[in-house]
């Protein structure tokens, strides 16, 4: 966890402000976010990479809040989008176009124009299908649309659930290298299209460098393919899924770890890297306060039940997302029990953390989940007709509600008047 997320006199602080003035202020569910954690990630990240020229695409997907986009795109970051409501959150927190990249499978025709319009850096292209789509638009606004064709590798990459490897061939992602050469050849003539670089993204919590080391040896073989083509490209892009520690047990590598395999390699290429991280730079700065409703013992069990559920926090049912869980008040001799923290969710999948040793935790008390900055909002749900959390931006001792909490009225908003 972040170091801003400290504890003094036995009481958890975010910065320089008790997570308990935050409930008082805000309510529970809340996530609460550093704003010092953010932008130290981001320079370490930036930093370790500072040898190449290099554009470094925050995934917006991670966590789309238009402040936490706003702290990046003035710290230096673009935008790496994968739908037109991102393009949106993007242009709207300053982020410059062209400093954008689209990625993604199922792009519309609707979002490839607005993006083409607003004048992105690149398409990371997924299919001979999307190449066309983009080839008629560039031609009718007679504006080429700049494209990268996203490289299948067929690399198995290690990452914890099978849900986020995407490097494989039998995944949905990406192009397979053999009809690469194939479709660079048909863009580079096509008037519609201005081939502008190579895409690669292998998967999301990923604690090796190796299979990005053979990602980039494989795209840049094809680069040199199409080179001997008379097909020069400006960019790779290698895509995101760079690790974090989730338990602060693991040694997770940093952003130095990774360059230092792979800037030797791109420094001969000499192309202009594009990463295109999410978790790494938010992950750790967030935290999620949720309050102990009840505790009760069951079949041998003890259960945690919080206000927080699945709605608010989906990673633990959703991909087996393990999450630390804290006390925020530390109680000094409190018997440690094997417990579930559970949501108040009518699903048997409704947990935040199972069978975990925790302090004995009483009812009305606060809970800490930690290292939930990144896909912890930005898949909240309203499922269970429950309002989507609050959350805040702290900066040293001051406190900014960065969205506040939903209401009953949000949930129904857009709904047929009720018919008779
Ligand atoms: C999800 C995604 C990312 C970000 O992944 P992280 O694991 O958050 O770094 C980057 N690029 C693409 C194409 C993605 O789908």
């Amino acid at each position: 966890m972040a170091k801003e997320f400290h504890t003094r006199d036995g009481k958890l602080y975010c910065e320089d402000v008790a997570a308990e003035a935050l409930v008082a202020a805000h309510g529970t569910p809340l996530y609460v976010y550093s704003r010092a954690a953010i932008l130290e990630r981001y320079r370490e990240f930036d930093g370790a990479f500072a040898p190449l020229d290099r554009l470094i695409a925050y995934s917006v997907k991670a966590n789309g809040n238009l402040s936490l986009l706003r702290l990046l795109a003035r710290g230096g970051a673009g935008a790496d989008i994968v739908s037109g409501g991102e393009l949106h959150r993007a242009c709207l927190a300053g982020v410059p176009p062209e400093r954008i990249v689209f990625s993604g499978v199922g792009k519309t025709v609707a979002e490839l124009a607005a993006a083409l319009e607003a004048g992105i850096y690149g398409f990371n292209v997924e299919s001979e299908g999307e190449l066309r789509a983009l080839a008629e638009l560039g031609a009718a606004l007679g504006k080429p649309a700049p494209v990268a064709l996203r490289i299948n590798p067929d690399i198995e990459s290690p990452t914890p659930h099978h849900y986020t490897r995407t490097g494989h061939l039998t995944t949905k992602f990406g192009i397979p290298s053999e009809d690469a050469l194939r479709l660079y050849e048909l863009a580079a003539s096509t008037p519609g299209l201005r081939v502008r670089g190579i895409d690669v993204h292998i998967g999301s919590q990923i604690l090796e460098v190796e299979p990005y080391r053979q990602a980039l040896l494989h795209v840049l073989v094809l680069v040199d393919e199409l080179r001997a083509r008379g097909i020069a490209l400006e960019y790779l892009d290698l895509g995101g899924g760079f690790g974090v520690s989730y338990d602060d047990g693991g040694a997770a590598p940093v952003a130095a770890d990774f360059a230092e395999a792979l800037v030797p390699h791109l420094a001969v290429s000499g192309l202009k890297l594009v990463l295109e991280p999410g978790r790494y730079l938010v992950a750790s700065a967030g935290l999620l306060l949720t309050r102990v409703l009840y505790v009760k013992e069951m079949g041998g069990k003890r259960f945690v039940i919080t206000d927080a559920g699945m709605n608010d926090l989906l990673r633990p049912s959703h991909y087996a997302g393990y999450h630390h869980v804290e006390p925020v008040q530390r109680h000094g001799g409190r018997p440690v029990v094997r417990s579930d923290v559970v949501g108040p969710i009518c699903e048997t999948g409704d947990f935040l953390a199972l069978d975990r040793a925790l302090e004995a935790a009483r009812e009305g008390e606060l809970l800490a989940i930690r290292t939930v900055g990144a896909y912890g909002f930005s898949m909240a749900s309203t499922y269970n007709a429950r309002p989507r959390p609050a959350e805040v931006l702290v900066e040293g001792g001051s406190v900014r509600l960065i969205r506040r909490r939903e209401t009953y009225d949000d949930l129904i908003r857009g709904e047929a008047e009720l018919l008779d």
